[in-house]
């Protein structure tokens, strides 16, 4: 079935709308613009526009309300007027004269739309291969998605990929769909956040209609499911996925998951979901390093509409060292203010003043290095910081090593990766193992616990 016999003529035109942005701007002004924007009503020929902020109102009128007339005429075959509004209830609009027809009624005059929506219902055209930006990192896991796009996919079925929070999972898993419907408009594809695979199974088990779920989610050729971990403690969803799975997979077709932990902790999700899930190639993001950060920064500025130094970089590179998505909230800050304030340039001066809010929202990741809490460990046991780092297995040391690895989760925003590589270059299960012991041991041992308020204390 074609896409737009599927979409009404509201999503049409909106779709229209969005394609017509995307080509005639940069993605940083769509992004920016945009991608927050809501179409709450058409009636009577006037398209409201839901914006989050109310100075995008005057950007919208300048430059996208040819392009929405320009969508109108081919969707309905009239012009349309644009009203904007900034919460996002939708009141009921009446026009000031009983003259204008409703649009709905020109509908079946209107000239077949001359329009092929290339947008497909759940995958965002703005994540795609071309910029994702590489890096030691990612390089595994970009490999194996780009591999899975062209169908080389049959060595690895399913792509298992992991990492913590905004390293850019969800972005991969967006890519495969876009290539793989650039290189094949009609292939089936899915994608899917594993929320929203349990509401819509719950919703078609309450409704009595598995068919129809079990039609939606069995042919297909690729299945793209995010955030698997979401999947823990749902019994009867994981007896649903299991099936899913094991339809797609003996059909050869493609499996593609996310999660934000290695399939052997994922807590609270059947075993023999996990096994299959270790069937194919298991690829791990983890933190970008330094040169990759500057990497992202400078490809995410080369669509700004404003001039950033070199130092601002390094800068910004310095102060998000975890998660790319902070990155680029710290960007959009920025170009918020370089807009309200009219500049033109980005210094550091600029930089550091418009991330100053969001750095307050984790002061602990500010105030707390790892450095800190190992050299304050290190005094407490009398075990000297390169012992922590070492691999030396004296009780002792080990021990301390633990709390310290305990501490450095608990008290600092960094990934388990990071926490790792801070440890000696261990790998993050070990560190999840550390947090784990304490914690459980935290349960039953009080001295533990004064142990280690003693030590928070001189660390605070
Ligand atoms: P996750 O799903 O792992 O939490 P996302 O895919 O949502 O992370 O990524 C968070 C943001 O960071 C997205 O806007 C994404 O485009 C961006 N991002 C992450 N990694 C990269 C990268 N290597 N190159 C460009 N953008 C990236
Ligand atoms: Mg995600």
């Amino acid at each position: 079935k074609r896409r737009e016999d599927v979409m009404n003529q509201e999503q049409r035109f909106w779709h229209r709308f969005l394609e017509l942005v995307q080509s005639n701007f940069k993605p940083s002004v769509y992004d920016f613009y945009v991608a927050d924007a809501k179409l709450l009503t058409i009636q009577y020929q006037t398209a409201k526009i839901f914006l989050n902020r109310d100075f995008k109102k005057e950007f919208w009128e300048k430059n996208f309300e040819e392009l929405m007339v320009a969508a109108s005429f081919e969707v309905y075959g009239e012009p349309i007027t644009i009203l904007y509004q900034f919460t996002e209830e939708t009141t009921q609009y009446t026009p000031q004269s009983g003259a204008i027809q409703p649009i709905e009624n020109s509908i079946a005059e209107a000239a077949p739309a001359e329009i092929l929506p290339t947008v497909h219902p759940d995958i965002k055209p703005k994540y795609t291969f071309e910029n994702f930006v590489q890096g030691d990192n990612n390089q595994w896991a970009k490999a194996a998605a780009l591999a899975v796009s062209d169908n080389l996919g049959g060595l690895y079925n399913p792509l298992f990929i992991f990492g913590g929070p905004g390293l850019g999972k969800t972005h991969i898993l967006n890519a495969i769909g876009n290539k793989v419907l650039s290189d094949n408009p009609h292939a089936r594809i899915k994608y899917v956040s594993s929320e929203t695979f349990i509401n819509d199974f719950l919703k078609h088990l309450q409704l009595n209609d598995m068919d129809s779920f079990k039609k939606t989610y069995r042919n297909l050729d690729f299945l793209l499911i995010d955030d698997i971990q979401s999947l823990k403690n749902k019994a009867s969803t994981q007896e649903e996925f299991f099936n899913t799975f094991n339809a797609l997979h003996t059909q050869d077709k493609q499996i593609v998951l996310t999660s934000d932990r290695n399939p052997d902790f994922l807590d609270n999700i059947e075993e023999r979901l996990v096994t299959r899930f270790k069937w194919g190639l298991t690829s791990e993001i983890t933190p970008p390093d330094y040169e990759t950060r500057i990497a992202i920064l400078r490809n995410k500025c080369d669509e700004s509409l404003y001039t950033f130094t070199n130092e601002t970089l390094s800068y910004l590179a310095g102060q998000f060292d975890s998660n790319v998505r902070d990155l680029e909230g710290a960007l959009k800050d920025i170009n918020l203010l370089a807009s309200m304030r009219n500049l033109s340039e980005i210094t550091v001066e600029v930089a550091a003043e418009a991330i100053r809010s969001r750095k307050q929202t984790s002061p602990q990741n500010l105030v707390i290095p790892i450095e800190k809490i190992q050299n304050e460990v290190s005094n407490f046991y009398g075990v000297s910081v390169k012992e922590l780092k070492a691999s030396k297995r004296v009780q002792h040391i080990v021990h301390a090593r633990q709390v310290a690895m305990y501490l450095a989760r608990e008290l600092t925003d960094n990934s388990l990766p990071k926490i790792g590589k801070e440890f000696g270059n261990r790998d993050h299960t070990t560190v999840m193992h550390a947090y784990n012991k304490i914690k459980s041991l935290l349960l039953v041992d009080d001295n533990l616990e004064i142990e280690i308020t003693a030590i928070k204390n001189k660390i605070r």
